[in-house]
């Protein structure tokens, strides 16, 4: 993996002291929280922001950056036929149809306002195009550290500050009511006491003990994302009573680099949505290579060692793309993350799978895609209902080790529509949000490429909004 990305604090405002109280008090740097801050200040809130590690960005900067919008300048001028209507369609459908409908209609119905605000603070979007989940391609490209340091600027105008390496360990309460919370900073304990506060910590895709409770399944996967990103929201509101939604749905993600790797971003390829096949050590075939990255994930895990091949040819290499990571598959030969051969044999020999297996796999799937056969796993396009098999037969032939990553928990908390989290009866936790991966619900059991990103900025600016409106302890 590269180095722990993060955006330092140089030109952001950032205080070297903790606040004693504040207004809405914000904990994690990631783009919930930027946006929930962002949206506190703009309510005319004295708002903070609280980040564990030593720089902002959490998951948010090691993400690929796409969020799933509908309606966008950038859907008009590529001509995207596109809706509000479909897009709740999807999301229900990649739910497989047990997600909280409430917060499903919340991000259709925020999600375009969202993506104007932040337009208007200089957010820039590059070419859409389709992911999982998607009948339409609405997956809008950004980068991510720019964004988070418009918001963080804006924010910082109207008065709101962040503070790094604040590692907020519990929320305080009055009787049921949160009044604040106790932070450790350089090696201190202090309170700090807010008006109201939100809960953006992320979720808990580099904790390996979280994981092997609440996702067991998981126990052979890579972990990505935030080095911050341990689960501490959730634990945190857990101890208060908050209820838990979509735990039993925790996926990982097809693709990526099954070892350490100077040159893994986390992202991984998915060289199998360009015409790769994907093959197990033994060199045998385990899966349709056109479903959903998550569900390939799945497969992959379930194979022996849980490491495997994806297999191409010249023709899928001329189909790399250096503006998209999961395609730049050249890019991953100049790292030295493909094994290359001038024959499937020498490639056999050269993966160690077992003695004629590959041949005979790449043979078959050659002589069904040339003869119009059926698929023995069902395979049909390239990804989902796009695109026509093609034959792996140009040499050179490239394969790279792929494995499964958790980059991500989508799952968490129970909300309402104002993201004031609810406890295991329902009922709201006074004075508590939460925004961002840690909430659950809105995805139900599926994934829909950018709507984490989506919905850390929608969900984020809604609780920053809701929270400013609570009642105010402080005296000016
Ligand atoms: C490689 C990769 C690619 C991805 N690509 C996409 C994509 O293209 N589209 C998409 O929609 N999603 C994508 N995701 C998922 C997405 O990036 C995240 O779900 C999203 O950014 C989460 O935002 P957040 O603000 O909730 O959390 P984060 O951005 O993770 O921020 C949470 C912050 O809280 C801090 N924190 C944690 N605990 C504490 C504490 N106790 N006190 C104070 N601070 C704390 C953390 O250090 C962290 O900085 C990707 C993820 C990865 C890893």
């Amino acid at each position: 993996m590269r180095e722990e990305p993060g955006i330092p604090p140089t030109g952001l405002p950032v205080d070297e002291e903790l606040p004693e109280r504040v207004g809405v008090l914000v904990l994690g740097g990631g783009l919930a929280g930027a946006a929930a801050l962002l949206a506190a200040a703009e309510a005319g809130r004295y708002a903070v922001l609280l980040e564990k590690t030593a720089s902002f960005g959490g998951s948010t900067v090691r993400s690929a950056g796409l969020s799933a919008f509908v309606g966008t300048d950038e859907q008009a001028e590529q001509g995207i036929a596109d809706s509000v209507e479909l897009l709740r369609k999807d999301l229900l459908e990649t739910g497989g149809h047990v997600n909280d409908e409430a917060l499903v209609d919340l991000y259709c119905d925020e999600q375009l306002d969202t993506y104007r605000w932040l337009k208007g603070h200089g957010v820039r979007y590059g070419h859409i195009h389709a992911a999982s989940g998607q009948s339409a391609p609405r997956s809008h490209p950004t980068d991510t550290t720019a964004m988070l340091r418009a918001l963080f600027t804006a924010a910082g105008r109207l008065g709101a500050r962040l503070v790094l390496g604040a590692d907020v360990k519990r929320i305080r309460t009055d009787g049921n009511r949160v009044i604040g919370v106790l932070v450790e900073r350089d090696g201190e304990s202090r309170e700090v006491l807010a008006d109201a506060v939100v809960l953006a910590t992320g979720g808990f895709s580099r904790d390996r003990q979280m994981l092997e409770r609440f996702a067991p399944q998981m126990a052979q996967a890579l972990l990505a994302g935030g080095e911050g990103n341990h689960g501490d929201g959730l634990r945190m509101a857990m101890k208060l009573g908050a209820g838990l939604r979509d735990l039993p749905h925790i996926k990982g993600t097809y693709g990526i680099y099954h070892e350490a790797h100077h040159g893994e971003d986390g992202t991984g390829i998915l060289a199998v949505y360009k015409g790769a096949i994907a093959v197990n050590r033994s060199g045998r075939r385990f899966v349709d290579e056109s479903i959903p990255y998550k569900a390939l994930g799945d497969a992959s895990l379930a194979q022996p060692t849980a490491r495997t091949w994806q297999v191409f040819d010249a023709t899928v290499m001329a189909a790399s793309n250096d503006e998209v990571p999961i395609y730049d598959f050249a890019g991953r030969q100049r790292a030295g993350m493909l094994e290359v051969a001038q024959t499937i044999e020498e490639l056999a020999a050269t993966l160690g799978t077992d003695p004629g297996v590959l041949e005979d796999t790449v043979a078959d799937y050659n002589a069904r895609v040339v003869g119009g056969e059926p698929d023995p796993w069902g395979r049909v396009h390239l990804v989902g209902g796009v695109g026509e098999r093609i034959p792996i037969d140009t040499p050179p032939f490239y394969a790279q080790l792929s494995g499964t990553v958790v980059l991500a928990t989508y799952c968490g908390v129970t909300v309402d529509t104002s993201m004031r989290v609810l406890d295991v009866f329902g009922d709201p936790i006074p004075r508590l949000y939460a925004a961002g991966e840690l909430v659950g619900g809105f995805h139900g059991a599926g994934y829909m490429t950018g709507t984490s990103i989506g919905k850390s900025a929608i969900f984020g600016r809604v609780a920053g909004r809701a929270a400013a409106t609570e009642e105010s302890d402080l005296e000016w």
